[in-house]
């Protein structure tokens, strides 16, 4: 079976958020499943990114594939594919000016990333042609990829994709993609006419990738049925509630040999369990590498994250100002909206004593926060899965969560963590309140501690529903085509 899967960002070449551990992870859980006894049909994946400019990986691990070009307004867009030589899974790099014209992944000008995408999706549809590897399902992931769906279920050019099923993973609905208009024409896209779906979402990416889509992923249970609602769905809900049938709510997995306590490289000290102990080493280096008290009666609560009205951290600054009078000290990591980053540095200034914000975006400063922080803080207003709190977990960080999404599906009260089910500042300060409180039995804290380490984050219950969902489609398709 071969699955052509396809995001904007994959570990370890390029990462923005959680979308990244997802594409790094999930393909080689997938195929680790082929050495099962009850695997029917070997799964076979082509992973397809594009190879933006900061992607610094030595070249000499890429050999050039081919060229080749996409038509824009009837002229030939210069394309290259690479291929990355190491690992298991065939990861493919797309390159082509639209990609490279910026150095960001993202890029603030929407209209540049809606063309850079475009390109991208239909070149890595194009690339198969061209390697003449059959494609049994196509996995786009977020409106990024979602084109690469439309389009092969729409294209009358040739029949290539035909017997082809698709899977749309949705990671983040809110981001739609925007009007791609101006650009589906210059790169001879067809107009959707399913008047199903709003006018508005006719012309949106991500509408059109989970309207073309046989089957649709949201990434928890949860976040599945949160998207059917007026207050989660983006006023894509009634569209949604019509294909009901179609999502099914799949909860992202940890890749366990990146995020493995035990063996982790950024950590000081190592540790599982059996001695979580000498997780408090790792504590006492933190605080003292930023300059904050080593008094282990202290709990240090820690945050890392995109910097985003999602995360609810705004209202954190609140709870937190609130809360300054009682024992805590916080290390937060992040980059993202310059205006909470300023909130955040006077939080900074106004409590020199506790707080220390970290403004960059920082692989191994983010696992040793896990490894050292006693209190993981994920305020999200909403959260489809969130890998944070996972990491946390397994990790032996008690996380204070919004009971929302993944979070809600993950963390469970006084078990594993603390959750609180409004989005006001009071709501997070009584469930951080309950958490310093806990912290103050230790005996009662290490239970939680331990609780959170042996659930079962990796992706070996995930990946084996997706590739329930692949053996379906496959069948699906080969039996009777569309739907
Ligand atoms: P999202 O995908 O919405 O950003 P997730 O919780 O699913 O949220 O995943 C976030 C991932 O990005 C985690 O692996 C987290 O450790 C990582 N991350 C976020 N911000 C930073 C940062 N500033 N430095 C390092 N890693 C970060």
């Amino acid at each position: 079976m071969n699955v052509l899967f396809l995001a904007a960002e994959a570990n370890p070449f390029v990462k923005i958020g959680g979308l990244a551990d997802v594409a790094g992870s999930l393909p080689n859980a997938l195929l680790s499943l082929n050495s099962q006894e009850d695997r029917k049909e070997e799964i076979n994946i082509l992973v397809v990114i594009p190879f933006y400019n900061c992607i610094n990986i030595d070249l000499e691990n890429f050999t050039k594939v081919v060229d080749f070009h996409v038509i824009k307004n009837g002229d030939p867009v210069p394309v290259q594919a690479y291929k990355y030589v190491e690992g298991n899974v065939p990861v493919y790099f797309i390159k082509a000016e639209p990609i490279t014209k910026d150095d960001n992944v993202y890029s603030s000008d929407g209209n540049r990333n809606r063309e850079k995408f475009t390109l991208f999706s239909l070149a890595a549809l194009e690339l198969t042609r061209i390697l003449n590897w059959k494609v049994d399902i196509i996995h786009a992931n977020d409106w990024h990829t979602s084109l690469a769906l439309y389009y092969a279920k729409t294209n009358q050019i040739h029949d290539w994709f035909e017997q082809t099923a698709k899977l749309l993973t949705i990671h983040n609905l809110p981001y739609l993609g925007g009007d791609g208009e101006e650009i589906f024409d210059a790169y001879g896209i067809s107009e959707l006419i399913d008047r199903n779906l709003p006018d508005w979402a006719r012309r949106q990416f991500l509408p059109m990738g989970i309207w073309a889509a046989d089957k649709i992923v949201a990434v928890s249970k949860s976040y599945a049925r949160e998207i059917l609602t007026p207050e989660y769905g983006c006023g894509l809900h009634e569209y949604l509630n019509l294909r009901r049938t179609d999502i099914n709510g799949i909860v992202n997995g940890l890749d366990t040999n990146i995020w493995d306590p035990a063996s982790d490289p950024y950590l000081h000290q190592k540790f599982s369990i059996s001695n979580l102990n000498k997780r408090k080493n790792n504590k006492k280096l933190l605080t003292q590498e930023f300059n904050l008290s080593t008094d282990p009666n202290i709990p240090l609560i820690g945050l890392v994250t995109r910097i985003d009205f999602q995360k609810g951290i705004d209202l954190s600054i609140k709870t937190l100002q609130n809360l300054k009078d009682l024992p805590w000290q916080m290390i937060l990591l992040g980059t993202g909206d310059p205006y909470i980053e300023s909130e955040l540095m006077q939080l900074q200034e106004e409590n020199p004593d506790k707080v220390r914000i970290l403004l960059k975006f920082d692989i191994e400063l983010s696992h040793k926060i896990y490894g050292s922080a006693d209190i993981f803080l994920m305020p999200s207003r909403y959260e489809p899965c969130g890998l944070a709190q996972m990491i946390a977990m397994h990790y032996g960080c008690v996380p204070v969560v919004h009971a929302t999404g993944g979070l809600k599906d993950t963390v469970t009260e006084e078990g594993t963590g603390f959750l609180f089910s409004g989005t006001t500042p009071e709501d997070q300060a009584i469930a951080l309140k309950k958490a310093l409180h806990f912290y103050s039995n230790q005996e009662r804290w290490q239970t939680i501690q331990a609780n959170g380490m042996q659930q079962d984050f990796s992706w070996k219950n995930s990946a084996r529903k997706y590739a329930d969902l692949y053996d379906s489609l496959k069948i699906d398709h080969s039996s009777g085509g569309e739907k």
